[in-house]
């Protein structure tokens, strides 16, 4: 889903919300409409859009590199975002991530606003001195708009906790004396991050099927209050595979921060048996039908190293795969797809072509309007985006938490906290879709997460 792609899907809800009897108390259909309009206005604009040149003096010679943070609405709460490093990022992208950070922020009930940050740079072709270098020059053009009671940026694609740790270094040495462990989250566990960061959106990602696919159906198995009924066939049909021994086959695009947890924590589920039968990165999809042994893949991989991408690397590694092109865990035959790469994935061009009943957006944006819309028609459940990757950004909001009470909470409360808070929102999204008709999961999201910030603008007193 593109920047437009996202506003008129805002649109489209909102519409509905001023249409909606009695939304906000307001019985007056002139006057709703009018006040939801105001609130269009506000939540489709941008708070705002900061561009700079990061000028760095590399062994290519000096680069100027276009970087950017985008504000986009904090009316819940201190602009929170990510930022990314790849060769991808523009300005259009920024705002559209930053806008679907307020609405995740929204929908899981976090006390943040939503912003993005990006740079221009492709990280792998850069040294680690060049990548220290581009982080506290980040930090030095946008510390101004930075702050722990402000806007407090986390690792997204491209940036780990070393850049995090990097630019926290360089944002105490600009503001000294301030409280400085709160204005970035994603930081390492020796330097105040919160033990369980990295793995939390890998995590949360599996959580919103598998949880769908186990407790929520089991509660209500008996189909009492269901009205989608081709997308309750097909969790039905899941169900019904893994209670027939037939282990539920899985398919992870992307092998980073996110999808090699998310691949790890099917490989290891107890409740219900998967097999990871593909995964990818961006040269190669390693495929094998009887499932990959993911555990020697992310042992492989650790440090950010490639997947294997030929037979003496995969013998390296201890895994039986075919080596097929990179495009192929996206059409391969699989029941679940989980996209946790990058944008754009699965569009008009692809869709026919996906096998997945299930697909699960642990990646921003990457299925298009056009798709969702063909995937809900089909039976095809989408768990869209900011719904499913909010692991990372509950844990950040209990790290920035901890930076408060100067005190660290361990692993087990960590994750324990963020499964609590996942499956409240899970709860209430699978509530509403399944109970409704017409529109995709991800407008379910939209609606209730556009429903709060609405009511919070109105309630501020923001709307006239
Ligand atoms: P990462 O840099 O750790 O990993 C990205 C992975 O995607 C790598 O394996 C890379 O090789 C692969 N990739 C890149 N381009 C690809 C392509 N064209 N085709 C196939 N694979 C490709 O990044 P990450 O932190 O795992 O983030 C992945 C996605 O999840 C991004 O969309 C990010 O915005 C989103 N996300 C991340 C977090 C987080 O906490 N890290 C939180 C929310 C959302």
């Amino acid at each position: 889903m593109d920047r437009k792609e996202t506003a008129k899907l805002m649109e489209n809800v909102m519409t509905e919300l001023s249409e909606k009897e009695g939304f906000l108390g307001i019985e007056d259909d002139e006057k709703r409409k009018r006040i939801v309009l105001s609130a269009q206005e506000i939540l489709t604009t941008t708070d705002k859009i900061i561009k700079s040149y990061i000028r760095v003096s590399t062994e290519h010679g000096i680069m100027r590199i276009p970087a950017y943070r985008v504000q986009h609405n904090n009316i819940s709460g201190f602009y929170k975002g990510g930022i990314r490093f790849s060769e991808f990022v523009s300005e259009e992208e920024v705002e559209n991530l930053a806008i679907l950070m307020t609405l995740k922020n929204a929908l899981h009930r976090l006390p943040f606003g939503g912003a993005k940050g990006g740079v221009h740079v492709d990280p792998r072709k850069y040294s680690e001195k060049e990548l220290n270098l581009i982080s506290k020059k980040y930090v030095q053009r946008f510390a101004r708009d930075l702050g722990p009671n402000h806007d407090i940026p986390a690792p997204d694609l491209g940036t780990n906790e070393q850049v995090i740790d990097w630019m926290v270094g360089e944002f105490k040495t600009i503001h000294p004396g301030q409280a400085y462990l709160g204005s970035f989250t994603g930081k390492s566990v020796e330097n105040g991050g919160a033990r369980g960061r990295r793995e939390a959106t890998g995590k949360g990602t599996f959580l919103s099927y598998i949880w769908l696919l186990s407790q929520w159906y089991d509660e209500h198995v008996s189909g009492n209050g269901i009205n989608r009924t081709k997308q309750w066939e097909t969790i039905s049909n899941l169900k019904q595979q893994a209670d027939n021994s037939d282990p539920i086959r899985v398919a992870v695009q992307g092998f980073g921060n996110v999808g090699s947890v998310a691949a790890l924590e099917a490989y290891q589920c107890s409740e219900i048996a998967h097999r990871v039968v593909a995964v990818s990165d961006r040269y190669t999809t390693l495929y094998n039908e009887k499932g990959l042994d993911v555990r020697a893949l992310a042992a492989y991989t650790i440090g950010g190293k490639d997947l294997p991408k030929n037979s003496e690397e995969l013998a390296a590694a201890g895994v039986e795969a075919s080596v097929l092109p990179v495009d192929a865990v996206l059409t391969c035959e699989t029941d679940v797809l989980i996209l946790a790469a990058i944008e754009n994935q699965i569009h008009e061009r692809n869709m026919k072509q996906v096998n997945a009943r299930v697909l699960v957006e642990g990646a921003n944006a990457p299925i298009s309007t056009e798709a969702d819309d063909y995937f809900e028609a089909a039976g095809t459940v989408v768990i869209p985006d900011i719904l499913a990757n909010a692991g990372g950004v509950i844990v950040s909001y209990l790290e920035w938490k901890q930076s408060r009470i100067t005190e660290l909470y361990s692993e087990d409360d960590i994750l324990a906290e963020m499964g609590t808070q996942m499956k409240e929102t899970l709860k209430s999204v699978y509530e509403r879709y399944f109970s409704s008709v017409g529109h995709t999961l991800r407008f379910t999201c939209f609606t209730l997460a556009l429903e709060r910030l609405t009511s919070l603008l109105y309630k501020h007193g923001k709307l006239y």
